[in-house]
């Protein structure tokens, strides 16, 4: 290559990066997820990527496998919000950019194919609430009882015995469980675990999917960071996908996933990427940082994985070719 062209490509930042059409080893295809109940979702997805299947359909069926079980904090058997009413955020990404989501959906079984409608089907991306709901109903969605799971009527009638509201995030550290325990209040009960994923299918194309119930005893109305692209998702074909777990709002205050995603373009790897992203939490108010949980998954265009967290008791399950089990992510604070 002449000096001027790579000048050129320089200033692209393409001579900076090292871009998956130079790379001889890409692993794919791939999947990671969050927490350690992301073995099963992607055991779902790998199901459609060892098939030779699209990326965008892997992630759905790994989200539409966790709302399918009870779960603290994903699907109908989700924990409520304060109000007692279960209300759910989803959202899927593809390699073009396409995406959809819900926010604040009642009553229906699997948000994500409600969010894959929304991008195959509208020219928007985002419904919320009463209008996601009646998109639902309309595209042949069954609406499900309102009825509460039975642990999570359970949890919500210890939580209203003391009914202090505070939007507050588990730290999973401070119960003495050991790194793969489930994660928990101080009290011992679970009040998150968003599923976000992503994938790279045999083509090497990225696609990501959230599904969450959202943080337990959120206010009525509240939206955080999973089905807000940019926040809790972000892929860009060219550079890699990212998502994450914890306190949305700290999320969505650095339109988390997207910083990410561009501290990978500037050739940061996976990992060093999420922690650059849970500095900046930390950065903005290191007190409250200390009181919360914020975790971290990406993946690069070459295969390669990463996770950071602001506490400890962060982990995510990785399955390729080569690997399938649960890691620990490294922490902060
Ligand atoms: N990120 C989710 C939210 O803020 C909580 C979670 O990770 O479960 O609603």
């Amino acid at each position: 290559m002449d000096r001027k062209k790579f000048l050129r490509l320089s200033s692209f930042g393409l001579a900076a990066f090292p871009m998956p059409l130079f790379s001889k080893s890409v692993n794919k295809p791939i999947v990671i997820s969050t927490w350690d109940s992301g073995m099963p979702v992607n055991a779902a997805a790998w199901k459609i990527l060892s098939a030779n299947g699209k990326s965008v359909d892997a992630v759905e069926a790994g989200a539409v496998y966790i709302e399918d079980t009870i779960d603290c904090c994903v699907g109908l058997g989700g924990f409520p919000d304060r109000d007692g009413i279960v209300t759910l955020d989803a959202c899927i990404m593809d390699e073009h950019a396409n995406c959809g989501s819900v926010a604040g959906l009642e009553q229906i079984k699997h948000p994500i194919l409600v969010a894959r409608k929304v991008m195959d089907t509208t020219p928007h991306v985002i419904l919320v609430g009463q209008g996601a709901q009646q998109f639902a109903l309309q595209n042949g969605f069954k609406k499900e009882s309102a009825e509460l799971s039975e642990s999570a009527k359970n949890a919500y009638k210890d939580w209203l015995k003391k009914n202090d509201y505070k939007p507050e995030i588990n730290i999973e550290n401070k119960k003495e469980n050991g790194p793969f325990a489930p994660h928990f209040f101080e009290d011992g009960s679970p009040n998150h675990d968003t599923m976000g994923l992503v994938a790279m299918d045999v083509d090497g194309n990225l696609s990501g999917a959230v599904t969450t119930s959202g943080m337990a005893y959120k206010m009525h109305g509240r939206v955080g960071d999973s089905p807000i692209i940019g926040a809790g998702l972000f892929v860009d074909n060219e550079v890699g996908a990212a998502t994450s777990s914890g306190l949305g709002e700290e999320v969505i205050r650095i339109c988390g996933t997207h910083t990410v995603v561009e501290y990978m373009r500037q050739g940061y790897s996976p990992e060093a990427a999420c922690k650059k992203a849970c500095e900046r939490i930390v950065k903005r108010d290191p007190k409250k940082a200390a009181t919360l949980q914020v975790g971290f998954v990406a993946m690069n265009k070459k295969g390669e994985y990463g996770a950071y967290a602001i506490q400890k008791g962060f982990v995510f399950s990785v399955k390729s070719n080569t690997e399938n089990q649960i890691h620990t992510s490294k922490y902060l604070l």
